[in-house]
């Protein structure tokens, strides 16, 4: 299964791959996941791609296709993979397909604004392994700290009210044309991002195919 989640920073990307992951033991690829890594770690990669993010714009194509084409040359994707926050241009869109690259369907989880920047003041992530929380709809078992590693939980510096509107205008210039990119090649499948996450996995499941799992 190769598969790509759709939707605007808030939806719920990354917490519905984490779980759709283990269910269809298959890895995911978050761009924004190993980006911050990279900047955790000084590499060249973190230090090119750290302004971008900080002012809520997105990390140019060109890096961005260099570190989705290593990620899945790697072992671990030759089963399938779902793709995270990736692509986001049109341009990622066409670098994936001259790559070859085939996907079973392209999930769009839609959200209003409204409830968007309600969530992303709630969202925490885990600062070692970048699990995502939300403090009123996601809670972790023990407040501050992550479920899957103990890590601590830490708001993100571009889920500010100000950069969360910033990333929100790119999202409608930059990354919404690729629901209609996808829907003519007819991989998309669109699913509401409901109250619950396990409501949403259900969604995306059925939307899927895949109610069983
Ligand atoms: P995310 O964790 O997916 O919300 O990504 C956080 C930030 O990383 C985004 O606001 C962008 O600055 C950058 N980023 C992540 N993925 C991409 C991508 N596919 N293209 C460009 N920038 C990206």
């Amino acid at each position: 299964m190769k598969l790509i989640l759709l939707g605007a920073p808030g939806a719920g990307k990354g917490t519905q791959a984490e779980i759709l992951c283990k269910k269809l033991s298959i890895p995911t690829i978050s761009t924004g996941n190993i980006l911050r890594a990279a900047i955790k770690e000084g590499t060249p990669t973190g230090l090119k791609a750290k302004s971008f993010i900080d002012a809520g714009a997105l990390v140019p194509d060109e890096v961005i296709i260099g570190i989705v084409d290593e990620r899945l040359a790697r072992d671990d994707c030759q089963g399938g993979y779902i793709l995270d926050g990736v692509p986001r241009t049109i341009a990622q869109a066409e670098a994936l397909e001259k790559a070859g690259i085939a996907f079973d369907a392209v999930v769009s989880i839609e959200i209003s604004e409204e409830e968007i920047l309600r969530r992303m003041s709630g969202r925490r992530v885990c600062e070692a392994c970048g699990s995502s929380y939300n403090v009123e709809a996601v809670p972790p078992r023990v407040e501050g700290v992550c479920d899957n590693c103990g890590g601590k939980l830490i708001q993100r510096k571009d889920d500010t009210p100000e950069t969360v509107r910033e990333r929100l205008k790119v999202y409608h210039t930059e990354t919404e044309p690729l629901v209609d990119f996808y829907r003519r090649r007819g991989l998309l499948r669109s699913v509401q991002s409901a109250d619950t996450k396990d409501e949403t996995t259900w969604a995306i499941l059925k939307a899927l195919g895949m109610e069983g799992k």
